[in-house]
């Protein structure tokens, strides 16, 4: 799994819609990358907050600055 697999299927993820071997493959991505790590925390902090999945709430822009931050983390 790629690192922006792993971002598209955070909010599969956290709604338990992945299939058994895609969330094994997540779960195990996310043991080997720090920055996805990271990421899902932050999103996880985010749906706290809400207390909903953000998915209404986060416009494209929004997004992008989500994954732009993502990006630099990697790059970092
Ligand atoms: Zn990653």
């Amino acid at each position: 799994m790629t690192c922006s697999e792993f971002v598209e299927l955070v909010t599969a993820y956290l709604e338990g819609d992945l299939d058994p071997d895609t969330e094994a493959r997540f779960v195990e991505h996310m043991a080997l990358c720090e920055g996805c790590e990271r990421y899902l925390d932050q999103f996880r902090t985010t749906i706290d907050r809400l207390g909903a999945l953000p998915e209404e709430t986060l416009s494209e822009p929004a997004r992008g600055t989500l994954l732009n931050a993502f990006r630099d983390w990697h790059a970092g």
